[in-house]
């Protein structure tokens, strides 16, 4: 899977970080970064949370091979 982000749109709402934080973090001022833009598929659900979870839909996640 492949992340994506759009910290013009994020809030720093944080829900990111506490789904998934080996994949996403938050920098001085509370916006969005990623860690991992290409997360191991293990951590695929969680990832998905996070996205689902953001309030300004500001993460996207794309499947882009099988299982991955
Ligand atoms: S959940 Fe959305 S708004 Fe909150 S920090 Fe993550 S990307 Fe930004």
């Amino acid at each position: 899977m492949r992340v994506t982000i759009d910290p013009v749109r994020c809030i720093g709402a944080g829900q990111c970080v506490l789904s998934a934080p080996e994949v996403f973090d938050q920098d001085d001022e509370g916006v969005v970064t990623l860690r991992e833009e290409r997360p191991d598929p293990a951590v695929g659900d969680v990832v998905r949370e996070a996205a689902a979870r953001c309030p300004v839909e500001a993460i996207g996640v794309e499947t882009i091979g099988r299982g991955d």
